[in-house]
């Protein structure tokens, strides 16, 4: 039994979610996913398993394999391999050239920024194995459909940044911010970049995290409906003005969330 059959490459570009669906066959009692060092058990619906595996931003274009494994009814454990072609994305680059002050942290800030760094990548670690999310996942901000500046470089005074990960939505100050999908807050804080912000474990890897809030109106622990209004945009953290930064990461990849299932297409539009 092939439970891929028609899967012989697939093809991504590096800061990508990809969504799984493997057709359930009746005898067939668990199924993981491995890729990049991710390792994914696929959670059961009706018909099938599913599932999302992401591809990092910084991943370098090359095939790469990613391992089905699953257990049939006569025990056996079954591997079917899958190609992943990493695609070559030109993510836009801008160059700018400021005065040292704007560029460099005193070191007050920058222990605050090691330290909230901390407290963040625990919060990663803490995710559910089992699924909360299902189904679609929404634009956090009603009506919006642009921000589109997913894995933008900057250069300043000829020093690379780390690429934008995340995507700033236009959003008054005030505006109404929702959970993306359904899931559990396993953050809130007011961070030295990220401003007041709000961070949601989904399960099975996938957390979306709310950036430059002017007020949080959840807590850590709180179980999350999709659409929920769990706080109000603004322009806290190190911006220049309101908007919200939504980001995404599945299985420890940095992706973009426009790549999230369910968010078609025509829903975006370049700013
Ligand atoms: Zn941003």
């Amino acid at each position: 039994m092939m439970l891929l059959p028609l899967l012989v490459m697939l093809s991504a570009i590096p800061g990508q979610a990809l969504y799984f669906e493997v057709p359930g066959a009746i005898d067939v009692d668990a199924v993981t996913i491995e890729f990049k060092g991710q390792k994914l058990a696929l959670a059961p619906s009706d018909n099938d398993w599913f599932g999302l595996v992401g591809v990092d931003l910084d991943v370098a274009p090359g095939r790469y394999p990613l391992t089905v494994t699953y257990n049939s009814a006569d025990d056996q454990s079954n591997t079917e391999v899958v190609d992943i072609d990493v695609r070559v994305k030109d993510y836009p680059t801008t160059k700018l050239r400021v005065a040292p002050k704007y560029v460099q942290l005193s070191n007050e800030n920058q222990q605050r920024a090691t330290a909230d760094r901390k407290l963040i990548n625990e919060a990663y670690s803490k995710t559910s194995p089992e699924p909360y999310w299902q189904g679609a996942f929404l634009v956090p901000v009603r009506g919006m459909t642009g921000g589109r500046n997913f894995g933008h470089r900057r250069v300043f005074n000829d020093q690379p940044r780390a690429p934008h990960s995340g995507a700033d939505l236009t959003a008054a100050t005030g505006t109404e911010i929702l959970a993306s999908n359904a899931g559990k807050v396993v953050l809130t804080g007011d961070f030295f970049f990220n401003g007041r912000a709000v961070f949601v474990d989904h399960g099975m890897g996938v957390l979306t995290m709310y950036l430059h809030l002017s007020e949080i109106t959840v807590s850590t622990g709180q179980m999350l409906r999709k659409g929920e209004v769990i706080g109000l945009a603004g322009a806290t953290g190190r911006v220049t003005g309101p908007h919200l930064h939504w980001g995404a990461r599945v299985g420890g990849a940095r992706v973009d969330p426009f790549s999230l299932p369910g968010i078609a297409a025509e829903e975006v539009s370049s700013p």
